[in-house]
């Protein structure tokens, strides 16, 4: 039977690009009456985080995508989250080790950049191979008595070429003095994505890997370590990326790249799956609103097409407002709506900051408006300052999205100090530094703090809005 999977790292929001793959990995599998796993990829301690994966499943699920496999509903194969699996990746790291593909590799730091400098300096451009790396025998030993970190690397042909058969591209060729002898297992004890992927897809049973595009070149690696453990390869298929309207590759930095974004903008989950679905496919009468299951009643992996599909929120506007129209009658419209706006959870995160600004009911909407609002109406008088000249709220602005677009922690302490920070190397006074940043977020600056507001509204939102108010 047809297994296949999604394997997301819950290492920040959860991503449009992750729900797509999701959602082909999802067709296929049950175009096939098979299986749809998911897995946790949690292998990167310092980044992975339990609401990040709280995220994932939340924003999965919220679209539709069902899985009958996975770390909250379990399954014969599990435990579905990799840093519950740690021992397993060892053992099979030691297992190549013994075998002869892979070796213990104790390279300092310092070794390896003198190792790259002097291929750069010969003006060669291969990786590193383990002619490169292993040490004598003595001085392995000698390395090991004295306690030093060591990772475990697989041995890679020394040039050759690779052949990886794509469904999509067919075979592909690559040159094996490009890879280098990757690393399987950290120093840690941890296994690398590589080793740890295709043992669990090994283990797990998928049958077919299909994936973003930016992972054919670990494909060789990949294809190798199926071959060392004697066990066959599923088969692979690499999906285009999702770009942005200017054709770059989709980013935070030019695009809301979050779920949660979409969720809080008011698309319904039913559209945003239906938009994402002609991400590269097309039903074969080419309409371009239909259902989950008139998308997996047609599916065929053979019809995406390779270029890069644009991922462009003005048609997703468009085609969201023709589910609301044609799908939701008056009552269902109401009811979707309070589900959206006016759920007790929200609420109570919008109402407490405003409970002390208020005298009567009537004086909460005003206040609380810009939480149930995409972005904000700001004209050039709405910056309109006592000391800040335009240009000072030009910069500010965009000081502080490019501080936003690289920030990852997400509170409301962390964004302050950040704020207050930038605000001193400007040489500007904090709370004048705040102000087009309320107006930005709240249309005014007669709001609930800026930095709550900010939690509240989450990144991809709060960016956004910097974003349109420096446009
Ligand atoms: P950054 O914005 O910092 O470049 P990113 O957008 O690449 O980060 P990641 O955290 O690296 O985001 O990726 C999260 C998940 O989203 C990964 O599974 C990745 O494969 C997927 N992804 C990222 N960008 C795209 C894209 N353009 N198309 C499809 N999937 C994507
Ligand atoms: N953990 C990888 C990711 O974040 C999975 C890549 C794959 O599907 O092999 O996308």
């Amino acid at each position: 039977t047809v297994r296949t999977r999604v394997a997301p790292s819950p290492t920040g929001d959860p991503h449009v690009g992750t729900a797509y793959i999701a959602l082909f990995n999802l067709a296929f599998a049950r175009q096939h009456g098979g299986q749809f796993i998911l897995r946790i990829e949690d292998t990167d301690q310092t980044r992975s985080t339990p609401e990040s994966e709280q995220a994932i499943l939340d924003s999965l699920r919220w679209l539709g995508l069902e899985w009958d496999e996975g770390p909250d509903v379990g399954g014969p194969h599990g435990p579905y989250r990799q840093s519950e699996r740690k021992d397993m990746y060892k053992d099979f790291a030691m297992r190549l080790v013994e075998e002869g593909h892979a070796f213990l590799c104790f390279r300092t730091p310092e070794e390896l950049d003198a190792l790259r400098e002097t291929r750069k300096a010969s003006g060669q451009h291969t990786a590193l191979k383990q002619s490169d790396l292993e040490l004598p025998a003595a001085e392995v030993e000698h390395r090991m008595a004295q306690g030093m970190p060591y990772v475990v690397r697989m041995r890679v042909p020394e040039e050759g070429v690779c052949v990886i058969d794509d469904l999509l591209r067919g075979p592909i060729e690559m040159d094996w003095g490009q890879v280098d002898a990757q690393i399987l297992l950290k120093s840690d004890g941890m296994p690398t994505y590589h080793l740890a992927n295709v043992v669990d897809d090994h283990l797990m049973q998928i049958t077919h890997v299909i994936r973003g595009e930016e992972w054919i070149n670990s494909a060789p690696k990949h294809k190798l370590l199926y071959q060392y453990f004697g066990w066959q390869m599923p088969q692979l298929c690499h999906m285009p990326l999702l770009r942005n309207p200017d054709k770059s590759k989709l980013s935070k930095r030019k695009n809301p790249t979050s779920i949660l974004y979409y969720q809080r903008m008011g698309y319904l989950p039913e559209a945003l799956l239906n938009y994402l679905g002609r991400m590269g496919w097309s039903m074969p009468d080419e309409r371009e609103k239909f259902t989950r299951a008139e998308m997996f009643e047609n599916f065929d992996l053979q019809r995406v097409s390779l270029g890069g599909p644009v991922f462009d929120q003005e048609k997703l506007s468009w085609l969201n407002g023709v589910w609301i129209r044609e799908n939701l009658d008056a009552e269902a419209f109401a009811a979707a709506y309070c589900q959206w706006a006016l759920n007790p959870e929200y609420l109570m995160q919008i109402l407490p900051l405003i409970q002390q600004r208020v005298e009567k009911f009537s004086d909460v909407a005003p206040l609380a408006g810009f939480f149930l609002a995409g972005m904000m109406p700001v004209q050039p008088n709405s910056f309109e300052h006592k000391t800040l000249t335009p240009e000072d709220v030009k910069r500010i602005l965009q000081f502080a999205s490019w501080y936003l677009d690289q920030q990852r922690d997400w509170h409301k302490d962390t964004l302050f100090a950040g704020f207050k920070q930038l605000a001193e190397g400007m040489g500007y006074k904090i709370r004048d530094f705040l102000f087009p940043l309320f107006v930005a977020i709240a249309g005014t600056a007669q709001s609930v703090s800026v930095v709550d507001a900010m939690q509240i509204l989450g990144p991809d939102m709060s960016r956004a809005r910097v974003r349109y108010a420096l446009d």
